[in-house]
């Protein structure tokens, strides 16, 4: 784990990237901050979480770390101890961390739930959506600590990591922790409902778009050519053919749209 600062003071805000060690998006993030080392209003905490995985460019080297948490400074494990190091660096503070997907090229943000802090920072960030995990959210950064977490697009791409440049620099607008302002957009709100789950194959096949209705009847994916058909309406979140090795993703509902103007305004 590889932490820096800048500004001085105790940070209460925090960037986190490289949760997963296949997701160098966020790392460059991170890197080009540390090299322009702009002014800040007030301190943030950067912080490059699994090296040893990145270094490796694989997702994790013992276990998923995002599935680690709160972690144990004793465990066999390097994810759990790296969960509880992370945890206690984390502690105050506000934490942005930033993935990268095989499922879907448009940013989006994840929380565990849609707090106050959420509503109001999520739609000033270049998001398209926001996802609410609910009881999904076991192990995962932000059961411990509170966390934006976004998906910056396609796992290695040049353009995920020109997103998580342009989301950085709006949440650390968001924040107060850079000068200036941002725009507010309309913000669809998901929450997921169910987790879809994959039988040993294989081969995979995805036949549906994230965050697009999926209709009871519809045939959304196949495992070896065996089809699986929608029992009732979900909207897929995270699905993909290969992105996680025993699910698809996830069903979600759409619960609100959040306006792009508060009252206030
Ligand atoms: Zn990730």
């Amino acid at each position: 784990m590889r932490v820096a600062q800048l500004g001085s003071g105790t940070p209460e805000v925090a960037v986190v990237a490289g949760v997963h060690g296949d997701e160098p998006c966020g790392v460059r993030a991170i890197e080009r901050l540390l090299e322009e080392r702009p002014t800040v209003e007030r301190p943030v905490k950067l912080v490059v979480a699994n090296e040893e995985a990145l270094e490796r460019r694989v997702r994790f080297l013992d276990e998923d770390l995002n599935r680690a948490f709160p972690g144990d400074p004793d465990a066999q494990t390097h994810e759990k101890r790296l969960a509880h190091r992370l945890t206690e660096e984390l502690a105050d503070c506000l934490t942005f961390s930033m993935h990268s997907t095989q499922s879907h090229g448009d940013p989006f943000a994840i929380v565990n739930g849609v707090s106050a802090t959420a509503r109001d920072l999520v739609p000033q960030l270049p998001v398209t959506a926001m996802v609410e995990t609910s009881e999904f959210a076991e192990g995962r950064l932000f059961s411990e600590i509170e966390t934006i977490e976004v998906e910056c697009g396609l796992q290695g791409s040049e353009t995920a990591a020109q997103n998580a440049d342009r989301l950085t620099r709006a949440f650390l607008t968001a924040v107060g922790v850079l000068p200036g302002d941002t725009m507010r957009r309309e913000l669809p709100v998901y929450r997921l409902t169910d987790v879809i789950e994959k039988q040993t194959a294989d081969s995979y096949e995805v036949f549906v778009e994230n965050f697009t209705e999926v209709e009871a009847g519809e045939t959304f994916a196949a495992a070896d050519g065996d089809e699986q058909i929608a029992q009732e309406a979900f909207y897929p979140v995270l699905m993909s053919p290969y992105g996680y090795r025993d699910v698809f993703g996830y069903a979600a509902e759409k619960v609100e749209v959040l306006p792009s103007q508060t009252a206030a305004d």
